[in-house]
């Protein structure tokens, strides 16, 4: 018996082992098994396919055991997996790596980490996992090849396997940022004395020891306020110390345990609608209904604040009934904590959430309550499209538009949107898009029928769309030079909202204080030692740093050109805006929110509470503030720049410069329709801006389908792109040349370039591109295809060429 094995790597072709007589019965696809490749690098593979017949060309190796009894996954993911690597160009093995959380995949370079939560009891451990987990907890973690010394190293594998199920340890990946648990100690108490008559034995007979009753007693008073207390919250109520609580869980009364702080809490699962459609809503409701009787595939066009989620809520209150399961996708993690607030109140421990910032413990333990069928909803962001549904009814991308669906890197570059709808069919599940700004993608494709459209054109209870104004910024005199940040209009806009006791969003593509610095004397500009880009001056960190690599520089006060000291800040981003609004506005509460501000997951959940109990008048942020959240008392937003977003060179600025600004705006007037946007703006007679004024995203796709056809672009071609990279830049280029000559004989009329991008090289390697634009006819696209991967393979086995990288990215966004 042979089998074809996925292990995550990036290699040409699945391989195939051969199965020891022994292991056989076990033997099915989606288990893993330990595998030896080349030497002696190990992997846990998963196998897709049993072979009758043993491979012609060589004599496979046997797989050294098998981990599971019962399969990982299902054919489902197998076959989305399959479709992901031919689709997007990659291998089945990078798939599996994006797919499966850590703590299922192990190789020679895992690292296995202690885990914190863990108890120091071993009674359940045997022999060898005792070594292993006693070495785990005086080193805290431990590498693959350590443990193959401590035991017989036949065995690892499998002993590892039980060791992460019984929860000893977790594994990370080397070369990545290692997994940091926050852990809190949680109070609980002990399930003896959830019976109400013992507990008040137990307080009626109490004797000795009246701090520890106190303890007791505010222990039972905080759990009934806040539902769960933790140890610092406790003492800090009883004024006790440690050890009179260490005195009560020796008694066996209270029970301590660490446990990570953002452990989800489980909820009871029932279901709870406590809303009715308005008419418009219904309607929509039915046409979406029925739509899919036609068509799996339906695209709700809704405006902002139309209600859009109350949709969704209907249609996941039926797919639940029905016993199936639903996938609800968001393009950013950001997103997912207001969301999922509403949906908890809805569903409770029906749905989960998932996402790459969960430790991989909770990752796991999702994975399968999801594949058992227990889960019925997760919300989560575009990894979620890889978990094992058992049963899947209906998956909803909502922001369809936005591009954050689509990864970039590593591979494989797969669009969670598009990928959600081949995984779909193979349920004959259906799928709901839904956006007010629809992708010029999917809105094509209702055009053309391919999708079912539906429109929801009011807001919830006809409510008005915020006003739009646009400011000419040449026309408001120049104090400093070159441009201002806050017109006064602005200002103004902003001191009477805060009269109203009402909250203001502002937009600001950029963050930092300022992007770049100017040499007074001689227009030097610094620059980032590895990439081809300006350095942004963070002034609460003083460092200039650089956006694309990430590495930061010591402020810069002498000009390497001149020796001049006189520099200027060019240009504005959220931390100088921050700035320049506290000094306009002393008196409000103002807070940013981008990258730089927000560090993890619960920051950002700390942040919008905050904001949604107006703590905050003033939100200062990027693109973050820009999705889907839900705010009563917004009714400002202004877009500080809009030049900014209306100038990139892509053939989709049109489209996204609309999607930003009506996004953003669609923040403003959400409940009572008094919303105002301010757009700060020099080319004022840009057409995408009159679109946005009227809010009206058909003219937008009129005008936008015409550029469209006009240059060959989607939705029209396909597009495949292909990167160079090479620390030499005539090596890239040589390169790109020699695909370019390679694809000329079929694909001649469609390939352009090579050509750098903006950005002409990044982390010290040049890069260059070639963008072929092909019909849309699925046997050229594959033939295509396979031309740019035989020309990678002939490229890379020319020793001047080996080390170009060579990316190809189907669809790029
Ligand atoms: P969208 O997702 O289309 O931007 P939301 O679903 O966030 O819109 O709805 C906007 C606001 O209106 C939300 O606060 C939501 O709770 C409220 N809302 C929408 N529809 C209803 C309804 N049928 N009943 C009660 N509130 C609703
Ligand atoms: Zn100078
Ligand atoms: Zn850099």
């Amino acid at each position: 018996m042979f089998v074809e094995v996925i292990i995550p790597l990036a290699l040409p072709k699945n391989y195939t082992w051969a199965v020891p007589e022994h292991m056989q019965a076990a033997v099915q696809p989606g288990i893993r098994v330990e595998v030896v490749l080349g030497k002696n690098k190990r992997y846990a593979g998963i196998i897709k396919k049993i072979l009758a017949v043993k491979p012609e060309a060589f004599q496979p190796k046997d797989i050294l055991n098998i981990l599971d009894t019962e399969p990982l996954l299902y054919p489902q993911q197998l076959q989305l997996w399959e479709w992901i690597a031919q689709y997007y160009m990659c291998s089945e093995g990078e798939v599996m790596q994006a797919a499966i959380p850590s703590n299922l995949k192990l190789s020679s370079e895992s690292i296995l980490i202690w885990n914190e939560e863990r108890s120091y009891d071993f009674s359940d451990l045997s022999d060898t996992e005792y070594v292993i987990a006693e070495a785990l907890e005086m080193k805290k973690e431990l590498r693959l090849s350590e443990v193959q010394q401590l035991i017989d190293s036949s065995n690892t594998y499998p002993v590892i396997k039980r060791l992460i199920e019984k929860g000893v340890c977790h594994v990370w990946e080397e070369l990545k940022d290692k997994y940091k648990e926050k852990t809190e100690t949680y109070i609980t108490l002990s399930p003896l004395y959830h019976d109400e008559s013992k507990l008040a034995d137990l307080l009626n007979n109490w004797s000795k020891a009246p701090k520890q009753m106190e303890l007791l007693l505010a222990y039972l008073h905080l759990v009934k306020t806040e539902g769960e207390v933790t140890q610092p919250q406790l003492l800090k109520k009883s004024n006790a110390s440690a050890a009179q609580l260490k005195g009560l869980c020796d008694k066996g009364i209270l029970i301590s345990e660490k446990r990570a702080v953002d452990r989800i809490r489980t909820l009871p699962k029932n279901i709870q609608i406590d809303f009715t459609l308005s008419e418009v809503q219904e309607k929509a409701l039915q046409e979406i209904r029925s739509g899919f009787s036609e068509k799996p595939v339906c695209l709700l066009h809704g405006v902002t604040a139309s209600g859009k989620t109350e949709i969704y809520t209907k249609l996941i209150e039926e797919v639940i009934k029905e016993g199936k399961q639903v996938l609800y996708m968001l393009p950013e993690i950001a997103l997912t904590s207001q969301i999922i607030r509403r949906l908890q109140k809805h569903f409770g421990g029906y749905i989960a959430i998932y996402h790459s910032k969960f430790n991989p413990n909770e990752r796991v333990e999702i994975w399968n309550k999801v594949k058992s069928g227990e889960t019925k909803v997760v919300l989560g962001a575009r990894s979620s499209l890889f978990l094992p549904f058992k049963e899947l009814g209906l998956v909803i991308a909502d922001e369809e538009h936005d591009a954050s669906y689509k990864q970039q890197e590593p591979a494989p570059r797969y669009h969670a949107r598009d990928a959600a709808i081949y995984y779909a069919s193979l349920f004959k599940a259906n799928v709901l898009l839904g956006s007010a700004t629809p992708s010029i993608e999917s809105y094509y494709n209702s055009d053309q029928q391919k999708y079912n459209l539906v429109k929801l054109e009011e807001r919830f209870g006809q409510v008005e769309l915020p006003q739009i104004s646009i400011i000419d910024i040449k026309k408001v005199p120049n104090k400093e030079k070159g441009k201002i940040a806050l017109t006064p209009a602005l200002i103004s806009a902003i001191d009477t909202s805060l009269q109203q006791k009402k909250q203001v969003i502002l937009f600001q593509n950029r963050r930092g204080y300022s992007p770049y610095l100017i040499c007074n004397t001689c227009g030097w500009i610094p620059q980032c030692q590895h990439c081809d880009v300006t350095l942004t001056y963070h002034k609460a960190k003083n460092k200039l740093s650089c956006h694309y690599c990430g590495t930061s520089y010591p402020v810069i006060n002498t000009c390497a050109a001149c020796g001049s000291h006189d520099f200027t800040q060019k240009n504005f981003g959220t931390e100088k805006i921050e700035e320049l609004v506290s000094e306009a506005f002393p008196d409000a509460k103002i807070a940013r929110m981008d990258y730089d501000s927000i560090k993890g997951k619960n920051d950002h959940d700390a942040l919008i509470k905050l904001f949604e109990q107006q703590r905050v008048d003033i939100l200062v942020g990027t693109q973050m503030v820009v999705k889907g959240l839900d705010f009563e008392h917004v009714n400002l937003v202004g877009i500080v720049d809009a030049d900014g977003i209306l100038n990139f060179t892509d053939f989709r600025v049109n489209e996204r410069a609309f999607q930003l600004m009506e996004q953003v705006s669609g923040r403003a007037g959400r409940k009572d329709g008094k919303g105002t946007v301010l757009i700060q703006v020099s080319n004022v007679h840009h057409p995408v801006l009159q679109f946005v004024k009227e809010h009206n995203y058909n003219h937008l796709y009129v005008f936008e389908l015409g550029n469209r056809k006009q240059f060959d672009y989607p939705p029209f071609t396909r597009l495949i792109q292909v990167t160079f990279k090479h620390k030499e830049k005539h090596i890239a280029e040589e390169a790109a040349n020699i695909m370019l000559l390679g694809l000329k004989a079929n694909f001649g009329t469609e390939s352009n370039g090579p050509a750098q991008p903006v950005v002409e090289r990044v982390r010290n390697q040049y890069l260059w591109e070639i963008l072929i634009k092909l019909p849309k006819d699925a046997k050229r696209i594959n033939q295509c295809k396979r031309e740019i991967q035989q020309q990678t393979i002939i490229i890379q086995s020319n020793k001047r060429y080996r080390s170009v990288t060579i990316l190809p990215d189907v669809d790029p966004v």
